[in-house]
């Protein structure tokens, strides 16, 4: 799974930009770059320190960029190995000319993510780590780095870590019961072993349960704004765009006139979904028909149904919020500055249970509690909203809950006073799956996909 040769990439975005990096990792690190990069005052590199020269074609003496360039020896690096970043003009040409002289030199093509995969297998940091690189990166809000910054830190590693000393504190005493069971050793008694079981199911059950608002924080919630033509949609998403001037993407969806929005709400990633259909000059749902706007409502987490409060509720109202039904919605009585002819009862009469929020878009009233109403949904009003600690990563999620069902079933034996070959084996089994999530049991090949997700140069 590691290949010794020296490796290098673009670490920046692709594109124009101030400046871009060319970055290089491995023992020859060092050797190539003396051979590629001249210092405008005469003598080597200096470790640590940034130098001015000129990026040359060592074959034919060729210029290729004015360069800043530096030289960090293993191992305090990102890799614990040698490291040269050469910091070139942010044009696509000098980038791709300085790599390719980079290359002749000896170093290979890094693979996506394999800077981030040396620093793992290196020892620097364990796998969940490594995962929260790629999060950070892709991170489009404040809240949603914030959960990937602490775990690259590693507190949720940290968190992970414990448990499984409780787990293994666990394993030995099953363990020594088993073999010695005539030995003069403390008997471990059921009541105990119940205790102690219980105990490290409620461990993990605590960090699965932020799964659920930590996924949101990094995918973002997937919202609708749904309503019939002119209640005022389209004014909604102007004022929250507007409001959050923190707009990150336009990402071209799947058909043309489909557009994602995202916008950070609270910190929080908010993709609204099929925005050109609002903006368009047909209405989107109205298109769409019922049976279109329920396959809409199916994807989001959270719809926003607007309805116009100046008006009563019209029949295709309450086909749309009987469409919403089975999903969480919050439905905005609208131009609350004219006479409202809509009451909330009228509302919960076909979707039991919703939130209902008077608003004037024009008036700029009940936006700023439409966006509490949603932090507070993406928390559960849970107490998990100030701390950073989340579990955002679908891998975690899906092993942090088979360790808690492995541990279930423990309990369950446990309380029925099976024997303790048994129970040893679904303890074993959390422990092994709580190491494959920080990289201490994982097999080649999850470490291999987990990588795989990563971009170039990273
Ligand atoms: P859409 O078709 O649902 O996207 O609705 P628009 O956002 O285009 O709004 C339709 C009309 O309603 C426009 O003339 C808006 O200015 C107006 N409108 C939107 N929100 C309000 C509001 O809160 N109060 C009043 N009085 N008019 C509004």
């Amino acid at each position: 799974m590691f290949r010794e040769e020296t490796i290098a990439a673009v670490a920046t975005a692709h594109g124009e930009g101030g400046i871009g990096i060319v970055r290089i990792s491995g023992s020859e690190a060092r050797n190539i770059l003396d051979r590629v990069f001249a210092p405008a005052v005469a003598g080597p590199v200096q470790n640590r320190k940034l130098t001015f020269g000129t990026v040359r074609d060592p074959e034919s003496g060729e210029a290729i960029d004015e360069a800043l360039a530096v030289f960090i020896p293993s191992p305090n690096t990102y890799t614990r190995e040698d490291i040269v970043e050469i910091n070139c003009h942010g044009s696509v040409v000098a980038l791709r000319k300085t790599l390719d002289i980079v290359l002749s030199q000896g170093a290979a093509l890094a693979e996506s993510g394999e800077f981030t995969k040396r620093a793992f297998l290196n020892g620097r940091i364990d796998l969940a780590q490594a995962e929260a690189v790629i999060d950070l990166v892709k991170a489009k809000a404040e809240r949603s780095f914030g959960a990937a910054l602490s775990q690259l830190e590693g507190k949720l590693s940290s968190k992970v870590r414990d448990i499984r000393k409780e787990i293994l504190s666990l394993l030995v005493n099953i363990t020594v019961n088993i073999d010695y069971p005539d030995e003069d050793i403390e008997e471990l008694t059921y009541a105990e072993l119940l205790n102690h079981i219980t105990q490290i199911g409620d461990m993990i059950e605590k960090l699965l349960i932020t799964a659920n608002a930590g996924q949101i924080i990094k995918d973002g919630l997937k919202t609708v704004i749904a309503g019939t033509p002119n209640v005022g949609k389209s004014s909604l998403l102007n004022a929250l765009l507007k409001e959050n001037r923190a707009i990150v993407t336009e990402i071209p969806g799947t058909t043309r006139d489909i557009i994602d929005e995202t916008i950070s709400i609270k910190g929080i990633p908010v993709r609204l979904l099929d925005t050109a259909g609002i903006r368009g000059t047909e209405d989107a749902i109205e298109k769409m028909g019922i049976e279109k706007s329920r396959e809409a409502f199916n994807q989001a987490d959270l719809i926003l149904l607007m309805v116009d409060g100046s008006e009563g509720l019209s029949q295709a109202d309450i086909e749309l919020m009987t469409a919403a039904r089975s999903k969480q919605a919050i439905v905005l009585i609208n131009k609350t500055d004219l006479d409202k002819k809509i009451q909330e009862a009228q509302i919960r009469a076909v979707l039991p249970g919703c939130d209902t929020i008077d608003t004037s878009v024009i008036g700029d009233i009940g936006i700023s509690e439409l966006e509490d109403k949603i932090a507070a949904m993406v928390y559960g009003g849970k107490a998990v909203q100030g701390e950073s600690l989340l579990v955002t990563n679908a891998r975690h999620k899906d092993i942090l809950s088979r360790a808690s069902s492995a541990i279930c079933d423990a309990r369950v034996m446990a309380e029925k006073k099976e024997a303790l070959d048994f129970i040893e084996v679904d303890v074993r089994a959390a422990f092994e799956l709580l190491g494959e999530m920080i990289g201490e049991t994982a097999s080649d090949e999850i470490i291999n996909e987990v990588f795989a997700n990563f971009c170039l140069g990273k």
